[in-house]
């Protein structure tokens, strides 16, 4: 029984993932994802305690999982991952299944581990070439398959893999970079202390791009939207001694209660910090950003 062929099961399961990630910004819990996919009328585990999972009576996988925890959590190469098959046996039946999945260009689900008990997903995961001798197998996440599978040659090209990186950059960094600072703040907002967690977001301190600008809490900060948007518009900065500064301009100004509660009213307020010390802002990121703010001030 080839259960993942059936197009609708597919189809119904993106969809689902879409609609949940539009809320927990793409981070899902584990009981989410053993007991809430419901699929004509029965319930779909979609992961489960080994890497490569296999619903029960598929014949092949609906998700690959990785628990990897480092500063950089994937194992995405530019867009290119490489999962290594279950044991060292080719024919075990969890590495039969993905090699099955690889011939019949049946897209699979990929989850991260991102906190405790929480997975950032990618979909859709299409497999490009099965490895028995390096006991692996290589994926790569696209939304045109056509491009995927078609040869492993097509994963070559500098466009599908620009495009795959980026995928992986927006699908799995943002949304494990979001779930781990929103963690260390407890969903609130570090400068307001609104608990909203649909308001709020992760901010970098120093921006990707930049050399020292690595998604890790202590280069992150939680905020709300407004607050978010004051952060990097520099109408707010931040001391490397965690004291909220507000643009002098924006200080005077008259206008209505947002301003002057919502903005006005926190110069010279403290932040509210995560509880563990190694979760703090990075004072010395801190202060090259609020050197930028000062420029801007003058
Ligand atoms: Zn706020």
């Amino acid at each position: 029984m080839n259960k993942p062929l059936d197009l609708q099961i597919q189809v119904a399961l993106f969809q689902w993932l879409g609609e949940r990630s539009a809320k927990n910004g793409g981070v899902f819990t584990w009981k989410e994802l053993t007991t809430e996919f419901v699929f004509g009328g029965k319930v779909i585990t979609l992961i489960g305690q080994t890497g490569i999972w296999f619903p029960k009576g598929w014949a092949m996988p609906v998700s690959i999982t990785t628990s990897f925890k480092g500063p950089y959590p994937d194992r995405f190469d530019k867009g290119i991952l490489t999962y290594s098959y279950r044991g060292k046996d080719p024919n075990h039946r969890d590495n039969k299944g993905m090699r099955e999945a690889y011939k019949t260009k049946t897209p699979l689900v990929y989850f991260e581990a991102s906190s405790k008990g929480k997975y950032a997903a990618v979909w859709p995961v299409y497999i490009v070439a099965d490895n028995p001798s390096a006991l692996s197998v290589t994926a790569t996440v696209v939304s045109a398959p056509a491009i995927a599978y078609e040869t492993i040659e097509a994963t070559e090209s500098p466009l599908a893999r620009e495009y795959s990186k980026r995928e992986v950059e927006y699908r799995i960094h943002q949304p494990i970079f979001r779930d781990r600072v929103l963690t260390a703040y407890k969903s609130q907002c570090t400068l307001c202390g609104l608990r909203h967690e649909e308001l709020l977001d992760a901010a970098h301190i120093l921006p990707d791009k930049d050399p020292d600008g690595q998604p890790e809490v202590s280069n992150g900060l939680s905020l709300c939207k407004i607050h978010h948007v004051s952060y990097d518009q520099k109408i707010i900065g931040i001391t490397s001694d965690y004291q909220i500064k507000v643009r002098e301009d924006i200080l005077e100004e008259i206008d209505g209660p947002m301003l002057k509660y919502g903005i006005q009213a926190l110069e010279g307020k403290r932040l509210i910090l995560p509880k563990r010390i190694e979760d703090h802002p990075d004072k010395a990121k801190l202060e090259r950003r609020f050197e930028d703010f000062k420029k801007k001030a003058v």
